[in-house]
């Protein structure tokens, strides 16, 4: 469980809004850095847990818009 302390000093330059393919939450996914050619970092979906990459040189920040939509509460068999 990761602290869930909100980072002042964070100040995305780039933003956008990604709807789960396996469970069909909607979640917002900030990044710090400018996209990156070299350097990829994992986020994870808020809900399944599912993991998806983005070219960045730092953590993306991941926030939950909508709750899932499938009904289940299984986590993505692949995390
Ligand atoms: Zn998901």
């Amino acid at each position: 469980m990761m602290s869930s302390t909100a980072g002042a000093a964070f100040s995305p330059v780039s933003e956008f809004k990604q709807t789960c393919g396996f469970c069909g939450c909607v979640f917002r996914v900030e990044i710090e850095s400018p996209i990156s050619y070299k350097d990829t970092h994992p986020y994870r979906c808020p809900e399944c847990r599912h993991l998806c990459i983005v070219k960045t040189s730092s953590e993306p920040r991941v926030t939950l818009l909508s709750v899932r939509t499938d009904r289940r509460k299984d986590l993505h068999p692949h995390h």
